[in-house]
């Protein structure tokens, strides 16, 4: 416990000093002052103890301190911290690279490892302009995606996030203008919407000139409102971009490594984009890294042509800590054990949120994999929400007009009674 006189000191500095994310300095809102985490419990400064539905972002889903990725941290740190990466190369940058070939679905073959979801965007949508330019289409720079997606908050991923979640109006002639089709219909069991189909596979022919890649989260869109759609769209933006001559880019940073249920999201649609973004639970929550794979006829595209390389580099790029932990990170995913646990958090979400459908103001429930979703009519008063929730000892941290959670794979069934409950009751007060 961190004495009173030094807890209001930190936080009297972070007010003055340090910015958050989404928010204005100074923030309005006091953050909460964490000591320390384990297991799936953030301990805080003033003694008291939360459990996390979090995850820290849907990326520590082994939970904190596990003892095998500490082990792949402090063991890595006695042989090296960081090479740089040109010229230089290392074993836990080649294993990794090979196990996320391995695991990932059949044909993507190379990988750039970078320094987080939003570089791996820039990575993966830089790949498809550059290869249509090498391969002698350069008017082929645009990108189509659907409403209602997040890929990041740097500018090429902002300008195929969700037009007024990413507050595109704030930032007109500064972002690349993209080609919108409206959000897949929502339902991950809802049967296929054969106009959506038709609309979309309209758009792709109609603009196929202009289109360098189709960008989508597969199955879910986290950030941008978390939503689940029918992988059925996915087979058909498969089918209508190899038709068409178009790239497909699925962005799993946050539906990678099992969160959904399956492994990849694609393999509920059982296709394989040309480009693959990966993030957030590369690590388990340890340290930032983030992967983009392709295939291997996008990098021959690429270095065949009139700049044959691929002009990106980034400092920490292949972080030998970052990679180590990330191979322990799915090595522990290896045996399989994650399908059960995330196929009884979806048990215990389902009956711990049944009864949120009854709380009025509440427009919708939704469980997919290890995620659950209480979305609201109205958005969500944070300040009574937070407060609700951490009096029920639970960290979340809703969003718009949504309470979510997307806990660690190792929450005990009892956690995941205590993070619904808190859901339900908040959903009342917020
Ligand atoms: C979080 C997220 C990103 C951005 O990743 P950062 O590591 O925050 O830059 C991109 N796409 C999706 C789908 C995400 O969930």
């Amino acid at each position: 416990m961190t004495p009173d006189s030094t807890r209001r000191e930190l936080l009297d500095l972070d007010t003055r000093h340090v910015w958050h994310p989404y928010g204005p300095m100074p923030a309005t809102v006091p953050p909460l002052l964490v000591e320390e985490a384990s297991g799936v419990r953030l301990r805080l400064a003033d003694g008291s103890e939360l459990v996390d539905g979090m995850s820290s972002w849907w990326a520590a889903i082994h939970g904190y301190r596990h003892p095998a990725l500490d082990a792949a941290l402090t063991g890595q740190a006695a042989r090296m911290s960081h090479v740089m990466f040109g010229g230089l190369t290392h074993e836990p940058a080649i294993r990794l690279a090979t196990t996320l070939v391995d695991i990932t679905p059949e044909g993507l073959e190379h990988v750039f490892l970078c320094d987080s979801g939003s570089v791996s965007v820039e990575v993966a949508l830089k790949m498809c302009l550059q290869y249509w330019r090498s391969t002698g289409r350069e008017s082929k720079r645009k990108v189509l995606t659907w409403r209602g997606g997040y890929h990041g908050d740097t500018f090429h991923p902002m300008s195929v996030c969700d037009p007024e979640g990413g507050m595109h109006s704030l930032w007109r002639g500064v972002l690349p203008e993209q080609v919108f089709v409206p959000a897949p219909p929502a339902g991950y069991d809802a049967p296929v919407d054969q106009s959506y189909v038709d609309e979309v596979v309209r758009a792709v022919e109609e603009h196929a000139d202009e289109l360098a890649a189709v960008v989508v989260e597969p199955v879910v869109q986290g950030a941008g409102g978390m939503r689940f759609h029918n992988p059925e769209y996915l087979r058909v933006l498969r089918e209508v971009t190899d038709r068409c001559g178009v790239l497909l880019v699925f962005d799993e940073i946050a539906t990678g490594f099992g969160r959904t249920g399956a492994l990849f999201a694609a393999e509920h649609a059982g296709v394989t984009p040309d480009v693959l973004c990966l993030g957030k639970a590369l690590t388990g929550g340890y340290l930032t890294m983030a992967a983009t794979l392709c295939t291997a006829s996008v990098a021959d595209g690429i270095s065949r042509g009139e700049v044959p390389v691929l002009a990106h580099g980034p400092t920490f790029m292949g972080n030998p800590l970052s990679a180590a932990v990330a191979s322990a990170s799915v090595g522990l995913l290896a045996d399989g054990t994650w399908r059960s646990d995330v196929s009884r958090i979806e048990r215990g979400l389902r009956d711990g949120l049944a009864g949120a459908t009854q709380v009025p103001g509440v427009v919708d429930v939704r469980v997919l994999g290890a995620i659950g979703v209480v979305q609201l009519d109205h958005p969500v008063d944070m300040a009574a929400a937070t407060a609700s929730l951490t009096s029920r000892g639970v960290w979340l941290r809703p969003f718009r007009d949504l309470i979510y959670t997307m806990p660690p794979y190792v929450s005990s069934d009892a956690d995941v009674a205590l993070v619904a409950e808190a859901m339900v009751a908040t959903a009342r007060v917020a």
